[in-house]
């Protein structure tokens, strides 16, 4: 089945009882059972949910996995995956990472005993000198947040794999439709799904997806155990939300290059991140990966100040500023102050995150209107 098609139809069923098309809302906690531990499968609502197990299967599809789980957040998907290690166990992660996932590792997991250490990815060599005798998996996220590096998924599974240990592909940005982790030799992918799955901005979601039969019963014991599900009218809009994946990031991307095009040409732009660009320093692994370059990427002031990029935040009229990304419209940000602002000072500017550092989630929208929008803030600074 191909990927506009799976969205669609992955793994999915119309309801046996009724032959409704779309899977209902199943807003219950509890199952009646007709003897002590007789019942049809379902028992409570943390374990399994109808809803949710149809969204679980629909996650599995479209990112070619056997496998799919769904959480109340992408860090409460995150967290289930760190909470397969122990005490001493040693995590390697990118350097530029969602803030979020950072604090969580640096902030929480540590205080377990669990150690990171985080490398510039760009040169998988880094991922290999950093391996040690507790290390027991890699942490990866590409096109990175803001900054959109691009990292080689096949040459740290690679690595990973020689030394045994796990890969875990943070596949926010791309989305299944720019490529599939676990087809590049990943064992663990990882999303967001308040951004591109839902695409609606209309709900907060996590998803892992794997083939492993065992990792999955381990993954699927911690989510029943530790209980961050999310409720069955997310997962309501979350499958509806996938149907139109492919389409929806098919104009994300074309709006993308577009935009990033317009800016790498503006004469108070200094500089655009974004993978499309023959400019962008991982352009060459970008075009070898991925199938097209996304709706996400940012951009340096020429004047380097927090006024003018406020200025310019402040004065866009299509654009939203806001946190978050993935959805049908865009939005703005600015990540020294707002997503990315748990991050120490110094280690944000030691990675690039500058205070005129503008990242845009590019939407639907017609290109013109965002090209207009942005030309009038440029002209303001
Ligand atoms: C938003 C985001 C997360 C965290 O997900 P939530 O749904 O906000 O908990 C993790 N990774 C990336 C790349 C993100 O953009």
């Amino acid at each position: 089945m191909k990927f506009n098609t799976k969205v669609i139809h992955g793994k999915q069923q119309h309801e046996p009882a009724t032959g409704s098309v779309m899977v209902p809302i199943y807003q219950t906690s509890t199952y009646a059972q007709s003897s002590p531990g007789k019942h049809k499968g379902y028992e409570y609502s943390r374990g399994e949910n109808p809803t949710r197990d149809a969204l679980e299967n629909a996650f599995a599809a479209i990112e070619n996995a056997k496998h799919g789980l769904a959480f109340g957040s992408g860090l409460a998907a995150i967290d289930c995956v760190i909470r397969l290690f122990s005490p001493n166990d040693h995590i390697i992660a990118g350097d530029d990472l969602y803030g979020g996932t950072y604090r969580m590792f640096t902030k929480i997991f540590s205080k377990y005993g669990l150690t990171f250490s985080f490398v510039d990815m760009n040169n998988p060599e880094n991922v290999a000198k950093a391996i040690t005798k507790n290390t027991k998996m890699i942490w990866l996220e590409t096109p990175t947040n803001p900054l959109l590096k691009v990292t080689d998924i096949e040459a740290v599974t690679k690595i990973a794999k020689e030394n045994n240990l796990i890969t875990a592909v943070d596949n926010t940005f791309a989305t299944p439709y720019i490529h599939n982790p676990l087809d590049l030799g990943a064992d663990i992918v990882m999303h967001s799904a308040t951004k591109y799955l839902g695409g609606h901005s209309d709900l907060v979601m996590g998803a892992l997806m794997v083939n492993d039969n065992a990792l999955h019963q381990q993954l699927k014991f911690i989510q029943f155990a530790a209980g961050a599900i999310t409720g069955p009218m997310d997962s309501f809009l979350a499958l509806r939300g996938v149907k139109t994946l492919a389409i929806r990031m098919e104009r994300h991307s074309e709006n993308g290059m577009k935009v990033a095009t317009f800016l790498e040409n503006h004469p108070k732009v200094a500089e655009v991140f974004y993978p499309g660009l023959t400019s962008h320093p991982n352009y060459e692994v970008a075009k070898k990966q991925m199938r097209s370059f996304g709706g996400m990427l940012s951009f340096k002031l020429k004047d380097n100040s927090q006024a003018a990029a406020f200025k310019l935040l402040e004065n866009l009229n299509v654009f939203t500023l806001a946190e978050s990304l993935g959805g049908v419209e865009s939005l703005a940000n600015h990540p020294s102050t707002m997503t990315h602002a748990s991050i120490p000072e110094p280690e944000r500017l030691k990675i690039g995150i500058t205070e005129s550092l503008i990242r845009l989630s590019v939407g639907i929208e017609d290109a013109t209107d965002l090209i207009a929008d942005l030309e009038q803030v440029l002209e303001m600074i």
